[in-house]
C-alpha cells in the first residue's frame, strides 16, 4: 500500500496510500510546486502512516504545523474490521466530530489508516538561513521568546546548549567560537521580494542581550556550513554515551529559558549529564540523559531524575511528549499529565474502535486505573 493515488494541484491536496515514504510524497508534490508540511528527519525511510499515527513533524512545524494540521482526511478500518472515512476533501468543514484529528497521533491504538488525504502547501519562492551564537543557554531561550514575539515566524528554529556545543567540539571540526554556549539556527522562507526584510526582523529579534554574533548564509555552500554543527549532533550523541535516554518534552516558548535552568540544576543534584536541543520555535526540546548502563547506580540516578524532568515541564504548563508519543516508556507517566475524567473517556473511546483490544496490545493508554 504504497501509492500516490492523487496530486491535485487546483484543490491543494493528494490522496495516498499509507506505505508511501515521507519522501516520495515531497518529490511527487514537489514536481506540482507543493509540499507536505511534516518533515521528519527520517523522511527517506518513514511511511506517512507511522507519520500520521505518531503525528510526527520537524523544523518546519513551527510554520506550517504537524499532521495534524495538514491533514484533511482518513480512511481507517476499526479493530472489529468495519472501515470508515473521515475527514473532507474541503478546506472547511464542520459536519460532525473530528475522528481526523483522533486518529492522528493516537499510535496506531484506535484504527488502521488505509488512505490519507494529505493537504499541501505551495513551495517557497526561496529561504534565508542564519546562525546566532550566544554566551548562555538562557540568553538563546530569551531570544526565541523575542524571534516568536514579532510577526515573522521562521520556517525553521533550533537550537543546541553548550554541552551539546562542547560534544560536538571534542568530535568533530566544529567552526566555532570558544565562548559560544549554545546557538540557533533560524530560516525565514516566503516571495523574494520580502524575504530581506523578513530575514532582518528576525535577526534583530535574535540580537539582544548574550548574543555574540548572528551569521547569514549567502551561498548554498554556507547554508551547508551553517547546518554542519547542528548535524555533527547525533553523531556525536552516539559516540559519547553508551546509552542516552532521549526525552522530548514541550513547554511554552515563554517558559524555555525557566525549563533549561532547572534541567540544569536536576543534572547537576543527580550527577547526571544532560545534553539539550531541539526544536526551540515549539519550545520542544530532545532532553538527553547520558548514562552508563552498566553503572546501576547511575542508571537509578537517572530514572530519579527523569521522573523529576517530567514533574518540572508539567509544572510549567508542558507535555510530556511532542514527536515520540507514549509507547510503552512513558506508560507509567501518562496520568501526571491527562486526569481522570479524561483517561476515562479516551477509555470509552479506545473500547468503541477496538473493542477486543486487538490494536497495538500494550500500548494502551492505562485506562484501565479509572
Ligand atoms: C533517525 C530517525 C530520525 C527521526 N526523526 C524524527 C523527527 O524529526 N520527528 C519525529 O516526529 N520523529 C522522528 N523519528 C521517529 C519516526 O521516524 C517517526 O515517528 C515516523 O513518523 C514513524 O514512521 P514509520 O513509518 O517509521 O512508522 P513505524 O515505526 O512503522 O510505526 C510507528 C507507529 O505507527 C503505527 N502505524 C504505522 N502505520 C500505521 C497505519 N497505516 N495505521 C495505523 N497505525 C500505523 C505503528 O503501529 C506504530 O505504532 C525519527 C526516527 C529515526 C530513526
Amino acid at each position: 500500500m504504497d501509492r500516490i493515488l492523487e496530486v491535485d494541484g487546483d484543490n491543494r491536496l493528494m490522496v495516498v496510500q499509507p506505505g508511501v515514504t515521507n519522501q516520495a510524497v515531497q518529490q511527487a508534490a514537489a514536481k506540482a510546486g507543493f509540499f507536505w508540511a511534516p518533515d521528519p528527519t527520517s523522511s527517506a525511510v518513514c511511511t506517512v502512516g507511522g507519520n500520521l499515527a505518531c503525528n510526527s513533524a520537524g523544523p518546519r512545524a513551527v510554520k506550517y504545523g504537524t499532521p495534524r494540521e495538514n491533514t484533511l482526511g482518513l480512511r481507517a478500518v476499526t479493530g472489529d474490521g468495519r472501515e470508515f472515512r473521515t475527514g473532507v476533501f474541503t478546506t472547511k468543514g464542520v459536519v460532525g466530530y473530528d475522528l481526523t484529528r483522533l486518529l492522528i497521533g493516537s499510535e496506531g491504538t484506535l484504527g488502521i489508516i488505509t488512505e490519507a488525504v494529505l493537504r499541501l502547501t505551495p513551495l517557497p519562492q526561496a529561504k534565508r538561513t542564519l546562525q546566532a551564537l550566544y554566551q548562555d543557554m538562557e540568553s538563546a531561550a530569551a531570544a526565541v521568546s523575542r524571534i516568536m514575539a514579532q510577526p515573522v515566524t521562521p520556517c525553521a528554529l533550533e537550537f543546541i546548549d553548550g554541552k551539546a556545543i562542547a560534544m560536538i567540539r571534542s568530535y568533530s571540526e566544529a567552526d566555532l567560537p570558544e565562548d559560544a554556549g549554545a546557538l540557533l539556527m533560524i530560516e525565514v522562507d516566503g516571495s523574494s521580494a520580502c524575504l530581506a526584510e523578513a530575514a532582518a526582523a528576525v535577526t534583530e529579534a535574535a540580537r539582544g542581550k548574550g548574543c555574540l554574533e548572528v551569521q547569514e548564509a549567502s551561498t548554498p555552500a554556507e547554508v551547508e556550513r551553517l547546518w554542519k554543527t547542528r548535524k555533527a549532533l547525533s553523531p556525536a550523541l552516539r559516540k559519547i554515551a553508551p546509552k542516552k535516554i532521549n526525552e522530548d518534552v514541550v513547554v511554552p516558548v515563554s517558559k524555555m529559558p525557566e525549563l533549561i535552568g532547572g534541567l540544569g540544576a536536576l543534572g547537576e543534584r543527580h550527577e547526571i549529564t544532560i545534553v539539550n536541543f531541539g526544536h526551540a520555535g515549539n519550545g520542544n526540546i530532545h532532553v538527553n540523559l547520558l548514562v552508563d548502563p552498566d553503572d546501576r547506580a547511575a542508571m537509578k540516578r537517572a530514572e530519579q531524575c527523569l521522573s523529576e524532568v517530567f514533574d518540572l515541564v508539567l509544572s510549567l504548563r508542558g507535555t510530556l511528549s511532542g514527536e515520540h508519543g507514549i509507547g510503552l516508556d512513558k506508560l507509567p507517566f501518562v496520568d501526571r499529565e491527562l486526569d481522570e475524567v479524561s483517561l476515562e473517556l479516551m477509555g470509552g473511546i479506545k473500547a468503541r474502535f477496538d473493542p477486543a483490544g486487538i490494536l497495538n496490545p500494550g500500548k494502551k493508554i492505562p485506562f484501565q486505573r479509572v
